[in-house]
């Protein structure tokens, strides 16, 4: 059975998608089968990092109403079961739906006395995907005019689940969007670990702090990783000490240094250089590699 690790932080900008691409490469590189899904579909960049060319595998398709004018005799039931007032009904005209609004869950469909309602689709955006020696990447990119990033990572999830029946993989890991949001819970839904990263700037503590209460509510394990754990050492006192009194299962620190952010800034893998501050990183996949029931 795979192991889902999701990788997670309350604050953007402090290299979650680095860790994750890394962690993936390193999972692969000692030889497990791995997918890396990134579900930060505002603004996925794993890929970049693995230095793959992506291509469009399928649409990111949800429900949406169109009305048959012959059909409907304009009752407005639709309107009233609709959770969004998605389809506005104003006497005799012509029913308007506002698509951005509509979130696909076919209340109306099923309040229709006329059965008038019918499927037009919309793609909220896509799923893209590679493959690099043991590495599978799979991504979810929301269209640009598209809101419901929610939606959209729920049904990626829900691809991606159907690909795990079919593909045996040893480590799944799932790069979320930061913040703790509902696309976030749909993300960490199906994970059996989480990996939260922040960094020691008050910030990254108060943000921090959200993502560990959402952790413990879903009861989630959860491993803490404090990157630039150098920049402030009172931030970093007041990290350790909040990560293990709520539960951290254990805490990884990768120290602040010049070259590693360039490594990180040029979506180079830290893990396939030199540096040796990759051997954190490293210990993080080995750590995790041992957790594998
Ligand atoms: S599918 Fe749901 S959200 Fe969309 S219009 Fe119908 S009731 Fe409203
Ligand atoms: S519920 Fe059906 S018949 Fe009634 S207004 Fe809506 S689409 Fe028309």
């Amino acid at each position: 059975m795979s192991m889902i690790i999701a990788v997670t932080g309350g604050k953007g900008g402090v290299g979650k998608s680095a860790i994750a691409a890394n962690l993936a490469v390193a999972l692969s590189k000692m030889g497990y089968k791995t997918l890396l899904i990134d579900s930060d579909v505002d603004n996925p960049n794993d890929h970049l990092f693995l230095d793959v060319k992506l291509r469009k595998v399928r649409p990111i398709r949800i429900f949406t109403p169109e009305i048959d004018l012959d059909k409907c005799i304009r009752c407005g039931k639709c309107n009233e079961v609709c959770p969004e007032r998605v389809i506005v009904i104003k006497g005799d005209e012509v029913p308007i739906v506002f698509d951005e609004a509509c979130s696909g869950c076919k209340a109306c469909v099923y309040a229709c006395p006329q059965d008038a309602i019918y499927d037009r689709g919309r793609d909220l955006g896509y799923i893209h995907a590679a493959i690099k020696g043991n590495l599978r990447i799979m991504v979810g990119e929301l269209r640009p005019t598209e809101a419901k990033s929610a939606l959209a990572v729920n049904r990626l999830i829900r691809i991606a689940k159907e690909d795990l029946e079919k593909e045996k993989y040893d480590f799944v890991v799932v790069d979320t969007s930061p913040g703790v949001h509902s696309a976030v819970v749909q993300a960490l839904r199906i994970a059996d670990l989480a990996i939260a990263i922040t960094e020691p700037t008050p910030l990254g503590l108060s943000t921090m702090k959200l993502t560990i209460d959402l952790l413990n509510t879903l009861k989630l394990k959860w491993i803490a990783f404090i990157n630039k754990s150098t920049v402030s050492s009172s931030h970093r006192d007041e990290l350790l000490k909040m990560c293990k009194e709520a539960g951290a299962q254990a805490i990884f620190e990768l120290p602040y240094d010049e070259e590693v952010f360039k490594i990180n800034m040029s979506y180079k893998l830290l893990v396939e250089s030199e540096h040796p501050l990759r051997r954190v990183l490293l210990d993080l996949a080995e750590y995790i590699a041992k957790l594998k029931p």
